[in-house]
């Protein structure tokens, strides 16, 4: 990476949170605010491990998982996910512009707690409603799987989601532990997924497990995945790289883990990927619990001015979402008139990072 220059570093910062945003990877239990998660607790009853101000502070990963847990089990009712929705939209909005954001959220977590599917629809669709009013971000829902959970909960949860088809629901995912539930247990389910006419994304090649780069072959060719989260480990294997890059895949990755220590790891994947020429979206996954924003996802991949990558990434992350064309239009005169005014700035159109624009990528789709 180049260094920046000392003139034009500052400006560039604050002109990277006012391109407008498009988000493929968040989710709703993890963008909880932790003071909503502290004040929602209270009222289910359930206690605290430590004060709401050090609730994202963890000792470890397992700590981390209890508090996502404990997130999980305090949306009880359809404001709560409304709640969850509307305020990380808020949050991301005035710091990063997000301009379109398609959130995952697991039916299966909140089950057990006896929220159905269609409260935790209700929730999120007023959501979304109150967001495009109020701040003009518009909103889609791809409900996903867990894959420790099982093929059998996957099931209901994809039964559940095709009793109810509002044209918010766009599409379904498939997270969890990518070493506890290979893509081909689920190929079937996906099958039918397809078959409803839903999108298809999966979670894959995590950097957390040392798991096989081919995972990303079997999501694309099993399951029929149109994007995939994350994707750092295709690059242990040259040969997978090269069929990604062939295929022009769209891996929305996200710039910071859950932990610091594991912060150069995660952009030394991202940095790699994106001078291999692959297409990558950038997203937050679980904003507030991992300290982040849409904003700080783009600062770490364009810390110095940058204009060819940074409009790149902008316009895979509009080609990559799930909105119709016409939405798509709209972000992407939103996104020229944004880099405009970059140009009238005084920011130079030529790249000042060592980052390759992607747009230079011979595979790049349409
Ligand atoms: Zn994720």
């Amino acid at each position: 990476m180049t260094a920046g220059n000392n003139v034009t570093q500052a400006p560039w910062s604050a002109l990277l949170a006012r391109i407008p945003k498009v988000e493929l990877h968040v989710h709703v239990v993890g963008s909880l605010r932790a003071g909503t998660l502290a004040e929602l607790a209270r009222e289910a009853g359930l206690a605290l491990p430590r004060a709401a101000d050090q609730l994202y502070r963890y000792q470890n990963f397992y700590d981390f998982i209890e508090i996502f847990r404990l997130a999980s089990q305090v949306l009880l009712r359809a404001e709560h996910f409304e709640r969850a929705l509307y305020e990380y939209v808020e949050d991301a909005h005035s710091r990063g512009a997000l301009a379109h954001v398609e959130f995952f959220f697991n039916p299966s977590y909140h089950y057990a707690q006896g929220v159905t599917y269609r409260t935790q629809l209700d929730g999120l669709l007023s959501g979304i409603r109150a967001v495009k009013r109020d701040f003009g971000v518009s909103a889609l829902l791809v409900p996903s799987v867990d894959r420790e959970f099982g093929a059998d909960m996957a099931a209901q949860v994809l039964a559940d989601v095709l009793s109810n088809r509002p044209d918010e629901v766009v599409g379904m995912g498939l997270d969890g532990p990518e070493d506890r539930g290979p893509p081909e247990a689920f190929a079937a389910i996906f099958a039918q997924i397809a078959a409803a006419g839903l999108r298809r994304t999966a979670h894959v090649c995590e950097d957390y497990a040392p798991t096989p780069a081919a995972n990303y072959l079997a999501c694309r060719d099993l399951l029929g995945c149109e994007r995939f989260d994350h994707g750092y480990r295709v690059m242990t294997d040259p040969a997978v790289v090269a069929r990604a890059r062939d295929d022009g895949a769209i891996f929305t990755v996200c710039p910071k883990p859950s932990t610091r220590e594991r912060d150069p790891i995660r952009l030394g994947a991202i940095r790699a990927m994106l001078e291999a020429g692959l297409r990558v979206t950038l997203a937050t996954d679980d904003p507030a619990m991992f300290d982040t924003d849409i904003a700080d996802a783009y600062q770490r991949i364009f810390p110095d001015v940058d204009v060819p990558g940074l409009r790149a990434v902008c316009e895979t992350s509009i080609d990559a979402c799930w909105l119709d064309e016409p939405g798509k239009s709209q972000l992407r005169r939103s996104l020229k008139a944004a880099l405009g005014d970059l140009s009238a700035a005084g920011h130079p159109p030529q790249s000042a990072s060592c980052l390759p624009s992607i747009n230079s990528s011979p595979n790049k789709r349409p």
